[in-house]
């Protein structure tokens, strides 16, 4: 099979283009895109590398939805809406039935969030998958890091640290398994390869809250971005963390730091107006996704981590840096 033939045989899917959105698809120099009018275009890469962010025996359906997902969720933490996304891929060799895995996986969640691939790049070489999502959003409705104002509330949708938790329990790490439930493992492994991007909420969102992004590194050190952006700080109260259940069985210190340094969570953070309670209320009503509100932002610049009592809780946030 060459390269040509390999793109036909798995990616090229003729007429699912949405021409609507799509103007011109695969095959030739540039894909053309149609955002809507008066709409600005929000552009996304993120990068899969064997051996970084997934392990070499992974199944290949779960890694085409996850490299889509870290992208989509990216488009939803700016409030965008998905118009169609490119794929560059590097192969070790041509794998039929894993290139057929791979694209059922990332077609399965491009076609539920109406996103077509629209063209991409395919060489030889170490396994990498790079994809870069397309979308639309209103110019003054984009959810920007710089947006929070002292005052603001904080929320995160879902809840995090359970793909923090598969991931120990896959590595073996004593103190996981150690306090782990029975059959946690196989309740938690999807947050891990099969997260969720929260485009619905982040549409509704738009316009609606100030600050957002979606939470790749941990809660605490991805928040350190928004409070930077903004320079602002930020209150978060423990108790008010969604917690679940397979994370209560875990010692206080290995809970807070699946919670707020899990990373690989892909829950959205955001800030909203505190006169804007039941703007969020609908917009998560609106998108069938829990929200909770888990502090408040400050003036000054620091992030302080409150117990029941209200006293600060001495804690690192440490997010993840590549080259660190
Ligand atoms: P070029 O030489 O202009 O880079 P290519 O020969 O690499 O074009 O690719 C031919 C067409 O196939 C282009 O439209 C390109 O966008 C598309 N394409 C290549 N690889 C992929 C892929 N992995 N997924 C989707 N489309 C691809
Ligand atoms: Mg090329």
């Amino acid at each position: 099979m060459g390269e040509f033939e390999l793109i036909r045989r798995h990616f090229q899917r003729p007429g699912r283009n949405l021409p609507g959105q799509v103007a011109l698809g695969i095959g030739d120099d540039c894909a053309l895109l149609r955002p809507a009018p008066g709409h600005q275009l929000a552009v996304s890469t993120d990068m899969l590398v064997e051996g970084r962010h997934f392990f070499a025996d992974v199944d290949p359906e779960a890694l085409g939805h996850k490299a889509l997902a870290v992208n989509l969720s990216d488009l939803a933490a700016m409030g965008a809406r998905p118009l169609g996304f490119t794929l560059a891929l590097a192969l070790p060799r041509a794998d039929d039935l894993w290139l057929a895995a791979l694209a059922r996986g990332l077609f399965a969640l491009a076609d539920a969030h109406a996103c077509p691939l629209v063209g991409g790049d395919t060489t030889r070489g170490p396994l990498n998958l790079c994809i870069t999502v397309f979308g639309e959003v209103m110019p003054d409705r984009a959810l920007r890091r710089d947006a929070a104002r002292a005052g603001d509330d904080l929320y995160v949708s879902g809840r995090t640290g359970e793909a923090r938790l598969a991931l120990e329990l896959m590595l073996g790490t004593a103190w996981a398994s150690g306090h782990a439930a029975p059959g946690a493992l196989q309740r938690l492994r999807s947050r891990l390869e099969r997260p969720t991007p929260r485009l619905a909420l982040g549409q509704a969102l738009a316009g609606v809250a100030h600050a957002a992004l979606d939470l790749s590194d941990g809660l605490a050190g991805d928040l350190g971005h928004i409070l930077r952006a903004s320079g602002v700080g930020a209150e978060i109260a423990l108790a008010s963390l969604p917690l679940a259940p397979d994370l209560s069985a875990l010692p206080e210190a290995q809970r807070i730091e699946c919670l707020l340094n899990g990373g690989d969570d892909y829950e959205l953070l955001f800030t909203a107006a505190a006169t804007a309670r039941g703007a969020v209320a609908a917009a998560a009503a609106a998108s069938q996704t829990p929200v909770q509100r888990i502090g408040h932002i400050t003036e000054g610049s620091r992030l302080r981590l409150l117990d029941a009592a209200g006293h600060a809780i001495g804690f690192q946030p440490a997010s993840f840096d590549h080259f660190a």
